[in-house]
């Protein structure tokens, strides 16, 4: 039942259930479960890496659910449908876009909905050793070319525990691949070399496509042109802004465990890019964007081009920007970084695959950005595994360390500050 207050659930609190709240980040809807017995635990939850969760919910590693266990959510104006497929809508929030539930109606005269697990929490406290949920299946690892996020998500279900089988379509109607190696394996010869970039493309095989699900937002990162202008600047003896890789130019990409986009997007764990506005084009691929950001601000809703873009001030001086009609993250804006904006990495349409390593340099290894928030949580374990995950990733590709990870690693130990944004070192 949706609430205003949902710290106050008003089923009772049983030692033998558990009782689930799923809430968006603006605090205005918010839905509880039934009584789960604890016997139940933990949840069966699966991922899916389609194209198309990716680009609805802007996140790299695509989609999180499991079976919602309990009413139907009520009507609200402000809870906003979309539909997805002819047999799958999802349900978010009309203010700050947090997706929430889907509605499956691939059953004829039956209507399921699962709950996006980025907004999954207890009421009651987990008992020690048990678990809420288990990730049994990673989905649609095709459509991702390079595996996506999946090589870093194997330990979903905590040490001990079983890893989810990996599928190329759907979870037990398609073909299963290696369930413990790096997705896909070497053999595939689809991994790029660390220092392969967008420098000598020429026109628009440079752009990338920024879009979302309905294609409500349809923008192009100019990457190629943008990792040029920065080989310029640097030969000129510019700084370069914090967030490029000063031997590939390539932009920096980041894993952020933070509760703020965890929520926003649904999907535990959220992956972002970061580029100047000034390498951000509408979709006809000669104008820019704003260039800074209290014009991009000031525009939204105002300027056509900008689509269905829609702004949630989350906090004071921070803009999240989703798309109004489908919901997808679309990007972060702060006033303290005006000529630039975080990129939602599920959005970006990179004809290499979905990590877009022509166009990202990844911060692999070292600290989650924000893995904190996740401490004390059911989600705890999922921040140490992304760190050590991400390690043997990247020694298994022969990366070296990635700048942003040897300057934080650096700035720990001589205490300095290291500019910059969210995600991992
Ligand atoms: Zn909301
Ligand atoms: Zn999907
Ligand atoms: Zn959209």
């Amino acid at each position: 039942m949706a609430s205003n207050t949902p710290d106050t659930p008003d089923t009772p609190d049983t030692p033998d259930t558990i009782t689930l709240t799923a809430q968006c980040h603006c605090r205005s809807l918010a839905f509880t479960s039934s009584p789960i017995p604890r016997s139940f635990l933990p949840l069966k939850a699966t991922n899916c890496h389609c194209n198309s969760c990716r680009h609805l919910t802007g996140s790299l590693r695509g989609s999180s659910d499991i079976l919602w266990p309990g009413p139907p959510p009520p009507s609200s104006d402000l809870l906003k449908k979309y539909v997805f497929s002819p047999r799958l809508s999802i349900y978010f929030c009309g203010h700050c876009s947090t997706t929430l539930f889907w509605e499956d109606n691939s059953t004829p005269g039956t209507t399921n909905y699962l709950v996006f697990t980025g907004i999954l929490n207890t009421v009651q406290p987990l008992n020690p050793g048990e678990r809420l949920v288990e990730w049994e299946a990673h989905m649609f690892l095709s459509d991702t070319i390079d595996g996506g996020a999946v090589n870093w998500l194997n330990g979903l279900n905590g040490p001990g525990s079983p890893k989810p089988k990996r599928w190329l379509g759907w979870k037990d109607k398609s073909v299963q691949v290696n369930p413990q190696g790096i997705y896909p394996d070497f053999s595939s010869k689809v991994f790029l070399r660390y220092d392969e970039n967008l420098l000598a493309t020429e026109g628009e095989e440079g752009n990338i496509p920024v879009k979302c699900h309905c294609g409500g937002v349809s923008f192009f990162l100019g990457a190629g042109q943008g990792q040029r202008d920065f080989k310029e600047r640097q030969a000129r003896g510019e700084q370069l802004p914090w967030f490029v890789d000063p031997v590939t130019y390539k932009f920096l990409g980041t894993l952020d465990g933070c509760d703020d986009c965890r929520i926003c997007s649904g999907v535990d764990l959220f992956a972002w890019t970061f580029a100047e506005l000034k390498h951000i084009y509408f979709s006809d691929g000669k104008e820019t964007l704003p260039t800074d950001t209290t014009k991009l601000k000031e525009s939204t809703g105002k300027d056509p081009r900008l689509g269905t873009l829609a702004l949630y001030a989350s906090s004071e001086g921070v803009q999240r920007y989703h798309c109004g009609r489908c919901s997808a993250v679309v990007f972060y804006a702060c006033e303290s970084r005006p000529d630039m904006v975080d990129i939602a990495v599920g959005l970006l349409h990179a004809p290499e695959s979905a990590r877009a390593e022509r166009v990202i340099s990844w911060s692999w290894g070292g600290k989650l950005g924000f893995g904190t928030d996740m401490k004390g949580t059911w989600r705890e374990h999922l921040a140490a595994m992304t760190e050590e995950e991400t390690e043997q990733f990247r020694i298994a590709r022969g990366f070296p360390k990635n700048f942003r990870r040897i300057l934080k690693e650096q700035g720990a130990s001589s205490a300095q500050a290291v500019p910059g944004g969210s995600g991992q070192v």
